[in-house]
């Protein structure tokens, strides 16, 4: 009979955002996509690495993924040394944890943010502290120190939208104990960012992904930037190839257009914008939103209803039972075209 360790019996294990089988049937919204795809030059990027016959597949990729951070260190304006690649910023979003938090120390983090902290806590044994937002969108009785080994600050937050204020964030590494992870998936929709911190502060790892802004959510890219005492440790624990080949490709291709990137990131937060305040027009709160998507409530505060209603139109939103979420819905931005439809039809269910 083989036995597991027993927080992994206990635990469940991460729910995605629900993918359907027929993709291409609704207007997905669901999980924070980018609706534009890729720059063109990662798609020939990647035709290159292929080759005619995908020989290139034969062989092991590069396992320092060296051109990808000397690439994203131009870019960020930091030394290689100071840059990690990952799997999706989940990969490293688990291997710090990995790095820094024995079974039975405590990890701390916002509710509601990313629920797959929670798992991550789960499988490594540790415990968790959550802390709750003020009305204002502010950590609510955070302690003057921290004590936990590890804090996620997720800005701007998911599923709400909101970004803590710079000074209010820069202000957290003093106030931290343990390693502070900055999660910083939306940033790149954001007016600030807090990167520049993990130039004064030891205890600060900064994580992006290339999922959203990069449209690459389908090649899982994503990175951290730490001093490079940090990133040494996170080296150490990865998964030595953890970037294939293609994936590499694409992201040095992706992270070099910055042209386009800036093109669509522009479409995204004009179109934030606009929805935004169409929305308010018709009675709807919405949280002030700094990522590709927003948090959203009816007058009734019935977020399932208005939920169902798009559900039957084909258009696939996200909707969280969670009882500080379920009023709302967390609405991806697609294209203009696709929210003026979504625009449309909660104009009529209400
Ligand atoms: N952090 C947050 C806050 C997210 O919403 C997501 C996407 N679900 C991630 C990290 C992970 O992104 P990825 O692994 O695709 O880079």
């Amino acid at each position: 009979m083989i036995t597991f360790r027993s927080n992994i019996v206990d635990m469940s294990g991460y729910v995605p955002g629900f993918q359907p089988p027929d993709e291409d049937a609704f207007i997905k919204l669901n999980t924070n996509e980018n609706p534009y795809p890729p720059s063109p030059k990662v798609v020939e990027a990647i035709r290159a690495e292929l080759g005619e016959d995908g020989g290139s597949l034969r062989r092991y990729p590069s396992a320092s993924s060296m051109k990808l951070r000397e690439t994203a260190a131009e870019i960020y304006g930091f030394d290689p040394s100071w840059i990690i690649m990952a799997n999706g910023s989940d990969e490293v979003l688990n291997n710090v944890i990995r790095a820094c938090v024995s079974e039975g120390e405590e990890i701390g983090y916002i509710h509601p943010s990313y629920s797959y902290y929670e798992t991550l806590a789960e499988i490594q044994g540790a415990r968790v502290r959550t802390f709750t937002l003020t009305p204002d969108y502010l950590i609510e009785r955070f302690p003057i120190t921290y004590k936990g080994k590890l804090f996620f600050l997720t800005t701007p937050n998911s599923p709400l939208g909101f970004a803590f204020p710079p000074d209010y964030v820069a202000a957290l590494p003093e106030r931290v104990r343990g390693m502070l992870v900055i999660d910083e998936a939306y940033a790149d929709f954001a007016d600030y960012n807090a990167m520049e911190l993990v130039k004064r502060y030891d205890n600060v790892v900064v994580t992006r992904t290339l999922s959203k802004s990069y449209s690459l959510a389908g090649m899982r890219l994503g990175l951290a930037i730490a001093r490079p005492e940090v990133i040494e440790a996170l080296d150490k624990i990865r998964d030595h190839y953890n970037l294939d080949r293609l994936a590499q490709a694409a992201c040095v291709a992706a992270l070099k257009d910055q042209d386009y990137f800036r093109e669509c990131i522009g479409k995204i937060r004009d179109t934030r914008e606009w929805f935004s305040a169409e929305l308010k027009k018709i009675g709807y709160d919405v949280v002030p939103s700094q990522g590709n998507f927003l948090f959203v409530s009816p007058s009734d505060r019935d977020g399932k209803r208005v939920y169902d209603g798009l559900f039957t139109r084909k258009i696939l939103v996200r909707h969280f039972s969670d009882p500080l979420l379920s009023h709302g819905l967390r609405i991806s931005m697609g294209t203009r075209e696709e929210m003026e439809k979504t625009l449309a039809v909660m104009a009529e269910i209400g």
